[in-house]
């Protein structure tokens, strides 16, 4: 949606079986196709796998450079489990690393499914306590922490599992504080052990500002700065004093120095 095009004629509303709410839109583009101003517009492009398989082989010759590869990412890849899995698996089998890049809130089943068709397993584990998970992203923690230790328990029956990464997100006034940072630690340490790969701890960025411009929400950290370094500094310690291999965490992101300069702390991504 771009807002300042918009001239309030009223013929999205006229058009949408649901009046424009955005709780019930099924993507139909009918809103698009019809706005005179081009205030709509549909984002996103239908693939089928060997289509996507064939794109993402155009590639090939920087993975093979970089180590990199393909991360099947979102939203949330789980939500549309036959697709992802069916593409994961045409890329193993084409020799192309795949990566599953999930939130963890969904069936352990699916979870294992995709996380057999993959090399690397990117898991976000964003808030410890179950009732700030709930208050900040809707839901409690508690299946995705469950899910967390089914992939290991699984990963330690499999002659050939990914690897596993975890990822939490250091929102300023939410996630990031030390006792979250701790609390998550101790649960890796206790649940996962020499399975945990990596711990990145991913600096607050606000590049989604503008996604959510488009879509015509309000934000509440569209206007949160980068965090100090010094801050950042400080959850590593409490992430590395945690139980966890101290070497497996990292900073990922941007941060800013206390004469507001930015500094980049590694590159968030598949390899490295
Ligand atoms: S059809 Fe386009 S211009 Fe008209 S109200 Fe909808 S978004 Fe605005
Ligand atoms: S794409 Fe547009 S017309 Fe179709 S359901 Fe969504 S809002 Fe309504």
């Amino acid at each position: 949606m771009h807002p300042e095009r918009c001239m309030s004629c009223g013929t999205c509303r006229e058009v949408c079986p649901h009046g424009c709410d955005p709780a019930q839109c099924e993507a139909c583009g009918r809103c698009a196709r019809e706005c005179p101003t081009g205030a709509r517009e549909v984002l996103g492009t239908d693939w089928d796998v060997s289509d996507l398989l064939h794109e993402v082989a155009k590639d090939r010759a920087y993975f093979d450079a970089s180590g990199g590869g393909v991360t099947v990412s979102g939203g949330e890849p789980t939500l549309q489990a036959p697709f992802a899995e069916a593409f994961l698996t045409r890329c193993r089998d084409a020799g192309i690393h795949g990566a599953l890049d999930t939130c963890g809130a969904c069936g352990l089943d699916v979870l294992l499914r995709l996380a057999g068709t993959s090399q690397l397993v990117l898991y976000d584990v964003k808030e410890i306590d179950p009732e700030r998970h709930r208050r900040f992203t809707g839901l409690d923690n508690a299946r995705i922490l469950a899910n967390l230790d089914g992939l290991a328990r699984w990963a330690d029956t499999r002659a050939d599992p990914p690897a596993l990464w975890v990822r939490t997100p250091l929102v300023p006034g939410a996630t990031a504080t030390a006792e979250n940072v701790r609390g998550i630690g101790r649960f890796l340490a206790d649940h996962l052990g020499a399975r945990l790969v990596r711990w990145e701890l991913c600096a607050f960025n606000n590049l989604c500002r503008e996604q959510y411009r488009r879509l015509g929400r309000e934000w509440d950290f569209a206007h949160e700065p980068l965090m100090r370094r010094g801050d950042l500094d400080r959850l590593l310690a409490a992430a590395r004093g945690s139980g966890v291999d101290p070497d497996a965490v990292r900073i990922t992101g941007a941060a800013r120095m206390d004469d507001g300069e930015e500094v980049h702390h590694g590159t968030p991504g598949t390899t490295g």
